[in-house]
């Protein structure tokens, strides 16, 4: 019986990291993948008996512990159609290796496998997210092209196949231009044998680091594995993470001293000279909060007009929540004093793990926090933000509840969330920001808000995650059911493992991520402002259950501008195409002033725009709607040249027209997605103006972006969304039949 554990053990304990081509084969036709008949010979004396057991033509490969590739060094030989042949083929590749002062362990004797399209087949153990694997076109073309595609495992043949369909090759797999199609369920076969449930991946996570199989030869009936190279990984430190399921009822109870905290304790805030604690208890006092406020001071005994207490365990009423506000050194010894009578802690101070130096000090940060009872948020962030609690760390926040809810790893980037957001129409049911995450992490606070009944829409900014297999759990059973979009932040960065596969270098952060938004149905997006575009979308348009985004009308004044953004929504994944005959000839016989071009684009010249001020345009939608129902109307005005146009000054042309779109979609009952685009030229009373503006949209229910681009991006978003949830319905639906 084929041990692979046995195999790796003794491959350790003799200090070879890599297993030879051999018994990777035979690791992978344990799993039911398809290899070449094949025997080691040490040397050309056996070649003849073993060619009388195997079918030719045969290929000889060098078997050696020092050769990667084994083509370049000329250690492969094909097409070999008889015993002497191989023989040749044999002292040929001694003479090679021997030149290259390469030891020889053996020779592999093989048959060659049907001629077909090469694919690679990769899995490597991510540091975030463990077991994932690839696929994409094989041999020499990985590097070149790299066109491959990625996935968490464990994958089932459904995500194998949105696999094959998202590379680029996809149309030479299908067989292009004549040539036989690949037989491609046994290419899908390959990669659950790899990457599923009881994949090699999978069962064997904590010994196989890295794993290529290029190439997979796939043909019309067959697809063989010719080549495997399996990295077997160092001693593992098990991560140990929890990814089991809560209940809903049980999570928010644990998070309520968080977001909604009867007492809050400031530690930190100054008798004499007032610090960034002490601003602190003046939000909380502006902003409305309602429950105790307990200063902790070691000498004072009163701060800011509320009396002060020494340490955090002898205040006069247990703490839900501690803003602490100290040099790094004196956090651990505050924390440990709160004894059991702390829920939360927020610490601000940096100078932990994320400087040199500081890495024990967090840990013993961690320590007291565990042993005092306490979760931390925190170190080396900015505080949180839950306005259905009373709860502040900047100036200028709205005390309105929205369903917005967001954490972010980055204190600076939290405020301008909070700021910026507001000012674009968000509604937040809270914002942490969670630092250097030594204890609470982007799980947590995930688990909390996809639990939140409040929260409708989650938003993070993320650096890197921890416990990844837990956080990929959580989306995935979450099934997209809130909207979530991550802004994620150092995907440039290659990854730092060793590049010994293929599958090793190709995995860069970016495609991981790529991976985890395809299979959970998450936003990724690049930038605060996408970010920010993205949360506004999902808050003011419900994603549709069913019929996904996929079409949208552009309607407004700007012919270039629309065009240039058909590109844009393209690239997003939105078609704007020209209408059917239909809509056209009943367009057509509106007779539309002259200037308008009734096509997809809709350019609208002002005169249009403002016809039965704003009747018209009115009209035009209606008539789209009811002949040929698009996903979405993108409205784009452009305002100085909408209100330098129309005579008498304070004129309301665009809220006439927004009244009129309104109408369509009442009418409708919601089924289009209307986003408006104000677009400005910068000047300050133009801008002041369309601030206004933007205020009256938002009252309708219009989300506005500035530019078409930026709507481009939000409406793209909520396609991938939609799309996901019907792809995932309908999987539901064939797996119950
Ligand atoms: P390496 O990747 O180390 O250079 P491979 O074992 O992948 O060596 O062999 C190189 C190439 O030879 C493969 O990409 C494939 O085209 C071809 N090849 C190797 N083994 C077989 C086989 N059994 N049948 C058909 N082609 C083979
Ligand atoms: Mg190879």
């Amino acid at each position: 019986m084929f041990d692979l554990k046995k195999i790796i053990e003794e491959a350790r304990r003799e200090g070879r990291g890599v297993l030879d081509e051999g018994t990777g084969k035979q690791a992978l036709a344990a799993h039911g993948i398809a290899i070449p008949q094949g025997v080691i010979v040490s040397g050309a004396d056996g070649a003849a008996e073993v060619c009388g057991r195997l079918s030719g033509p045969f290929v000889v490969k060098a078997v050696s512990r020092d050769v990667v590739h084994k083509s370049d060094l000329g250690a492969v030989r094909l097409f070999l159609q008889d015993a002497t042949a191989v023989e040749t083929a044999i002292e040929e590749i001694a003479t090679a290796l021997d030149a290259h002062g390469a030891r020889i362990d053996g020779y592999l004797i093989e048959e060659m496998a049907p001629a077909g399209l090469e694919l690679v087949i990769g899995g490597l153990v991510d540091p975030q997210f463990g077991p994932m694997i690839m696929v994409g076109l094989g041999g020499v073309f990985v590097e070149i092209f790299k066109d491959v595609a990625f996935r968490i495992c464990p994958i089932d043949a459904q995500d194998a196949a949105g696999m094959l369909d998202e590379l680029q090759a996809a149309p030479i797999l299908a067989g292009a231009r004549g040539e036989a199609p690949i037989n491609r369920q046994k290419v899908i076969d390959a990669l659950c044998a790899i990457g599923g449930k009881d994949g090699l991946l999978c069962s064997n996570a904590d010994d196989i680091s890295e794993l290529d199989i290029n190439p997979l030869i796939a043909s019309a009936d067959t697809a063989v594995a010719v080549d495997a190279r399996i990295v077997i990984s160092g001693p593992t430190e098990h991560s140990g993470e929890n990814t089991e399921a809560k209940s809903n009822v049980d999570v928010c109870a644990a998070f309520a001293p968080l977001f909604t905290p009867n007492t809050i304790a400031v530690v930190g805030a100054s008798a004499t000279k007032p610090n960034r604690a002490n601003v602190f208890m003046q939000q909380l006092r502006d902003f409305g909060f309602e429950g105790a406020i307990y200063p902790v001071h070691p000498t004072a005994s009163e701060i800011d007009g509320h009396p002060a207490f020494p340490s955090l365990g002898e205040t006069p009423e247990p703490i839900d929540y501690a803003y602490v506000a100290i040099p790094a050194a004196r956090v651990p010894d505050a924390i440990a004093s709160a004894n059991g009578r702390l829920r939360y802690a927020h610490i601000l101070a940096a100078g932990f793990a994320e400087t040199p130096g500081g890495e024990d000090l967090q840990t013993d940060l961690l320590a007291a926090a565990q042993k005092a009872g306490v979760r931390l948020l925190g170190p080396n962030c900015n505080g949180g933000y839950s306005p259905r609690g009373g709860l502040t760390f900047t100036h200028g926040a709205t005390n309105e509840v929205g369903g917005v809810g967001v954490f972010s790893q980055s204190g600076g980037l939290g405020i301008d969330i909070v700021r910026r957001g507001q000012e674009r129409g968000l509604r937040f049911s809270g914002l942490m920001t969670i630092g250097n995450c030594a204890d609470l992490g982007p799980s947590d606070l995930l688990e909390f808000y996809l639990a939140d009944p409040q929260t409708k829409v989650i938003g993070m900014y993320l650096e890197g995650v921890r416990e990844g297999r837990r956080f990929f759990e959580l989306l995935r059973r979450a099934n997209a059911k809130k909207p979530v979009v991550i802004l994620k932040g150092g995907r440039t960065e290659l990854g730092h493992r060793a590049a010994v596969s293929h599958t090793g270098v190709l995995a860069a952060d970016a495609r991981v991520w790529q991976a985890l938004s395809k299979q959970t149905g998450a936003v990724i997006v690049d930038d605060l402002e996408s970010f920010i575009d993205t949360l506004l979308a999902f808050q003011m348009l419900p994603p549709r259950a069913t019929n996904p985004t996929r079409r949208a009308v552009l309607f407004g004044n700007g012919g270039g501008t629309s065009v240039l953004a058909v590109d844009v929504f393209a690239d997003h994944g939105i078609e704007i195409t020209p209408f059917g005959d239909k809509t056209f000839a009943a367009l057509s016989a509106m007779n539309m002033p002259p200037g308008t071009s009734i096509a997809n684009p809709f350019d609208a010249p002002i005169g249009t725009l403002k016809q039965g001020e704003g009747a018209l345009c009115g009209q035009v939608m209606r008539t789209v709607q009811e002949i040929e129902p698009l996903g979405a109307f993108v409205l784009h005005f452009n305002l100085p040249v909408m209100w330098s146009h129309i005579d008498g000054g304070e004129n309301r042309i665009v809220e006439k027209l927004l009244d009129a779109a309104n109408e369509v979609r009442t009418a409708f009952c919601d089924q289009t997605h209307f986003l408006l685009v104000l677009r400005s030229d910068g000047r300050s009373d133009i801008d002041e103006r369309k601030r206004n503006c933007r205020r009256e949209a938002l009252a309708r229910g219009f989300p506005v972006f500035d530019e078409l681009t930026n709507a481009a991006k939000a409406l793209g978003a909520i396609g991938h969304h939609e799309n996901f949830h019907q792809n995932s319905r309908l999987s539901c639906l064939s797996s119950a039949n």
